[in-house]
């Protein structure tokens, strides 16, 4: 079943199929994670299958589907890097290879591309030529972790199917189930997650949540003069990159207008009275701090003086 933030992409791609308009290759482009590969495999599924659906969605049950679901399918061709962080020339050479057959099974043969930027130049430059001179029946589909970083040679040859996060009252039930948590902390994550469904995720676990909300209670407690920065400073003991990314995701609260459960509610709240100059640098000390870790600064001494940041500039506001 297409997933909620799907919705919008999958009528593109089926649209354009209906019309004869689809292109050879395809770019997959969202302003996140959004589960790309999930809509990748779809889109490819029902390239291949016999009997899509009504909606265009392969069957789940045909030959082509059956072979598909147990990863033997012979005309569906996963390209992702292998014994380095590249996908290499040679893999595209033998990609464009298998392209020149005939398709095996299926009608067509179908390419994944993940990721598909992280190609080094030489493998760019030969999907680019296999771009250019489509074998029939064949189509890649790109799916980048950040599609910007595609060479623009390439992405002015795909087709982009685009997700669009129109975010709706079934998003968080479409997650609770995938996450097996309830509808509240599906909607929680989602808010933390800025909507994006795949990074949700990975907060919706009554673990993570439960961290998310102590990260906001230790900072309120500091802004009220409760406990010292120090103390917020041990809390995230040495996983500092961790509780800086929590932290970037509560100040990113305040530019939102939906309603939370405690304590995110009252750091809202908070962060919402703050000056938005304030706000800002915060945001911008965070990133900093984000990009030092690991280059042999004091990474606790780093956070110590962002707790001290956030004390000053939150005190006398709540
Ligand atoms: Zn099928």
């Amino acid at each position: 079943m297409i997933a909620p933030w799907h919705e919008q992409a999958w009528s593109q791609f089926v649209s354009a199929r209906g019309a004869n308009r689809l292109a050879h290759g395809m770019a997959i482009t969202a302003p996140g994670d959004f589960f790309k590969q999930d809509l990748s495999r779809a889109i490819g599924a029902a390239l291949l299958c016999r009997s899509p659906l009504a909606n265009g969605e392969a069957c789940g049950s045909c030959r082509d589907c059956v072979l598909l679901a147990s990863g033997t399918h012979p005309d569906w061709i996963v390209v992702s890097p292998e014994d380095s962080a590249y996908i290499k020339i040679d893999q595209i050479r033998e990609t464009s290879a298998r392209l020149a057959q005939r398709p095996q099974i299926a009608p067509r043969q179908v390419v994944l591309l993940y990721p598909a930027d992280r190609m080094n130049t030489a493998a760019a430059n030969a999907l680019l030529k296999t771009l250019e001179e489509p074998t029939p029946d064949s189509y890649l589909i790109l799916c980048s972790e950040r599609h910007e970083r595609l060479p623009a040679t390439i992405r002015s040859r795909c087709q982009a199917i685009a997700i669009k996060p129109l975010f709706d009252e079934r998003w968080p039930a479409a997650l609770a189930a995938r996450a097996s948590v309830s509808i509240d902390a599906a909607r929680m994550a989602l808010v933390l997650a800025g909507n994006d469904p795949e990074v949700a995720l990975a907060i919706a676990s009554p673990e993570e949540l439960g961290a998310r909300a102590s990260v906001a209670k230790s900072l309120l407690s500091l802004a009220r003069g409760q406990i010292e920065p120090a103390t917020v400073m041990a809390s995230a003991g040495r996983e500092v990159g961790i509780w800086l990314d929590r932290f970037a995701a509560l100040l990113r609260l305040s530019m939102r207008d939906v309603p939370l459960s405690s304590p995110f509610a009252e750091f809202s709240d908070l962060t919402s009275r703050l000056e938005m100059s304030r706000l800002f640098a915060l945001q911008r000390e965070q990133g900093r701090v984000r990009t030092l870790l690991g280059s042999g600064l004091r990474e606790d001494l780093m956070l110590y003086e962002l707790c001290c940041q956030w004390r000053d500039a939150a005190r006398g506001i709540n």
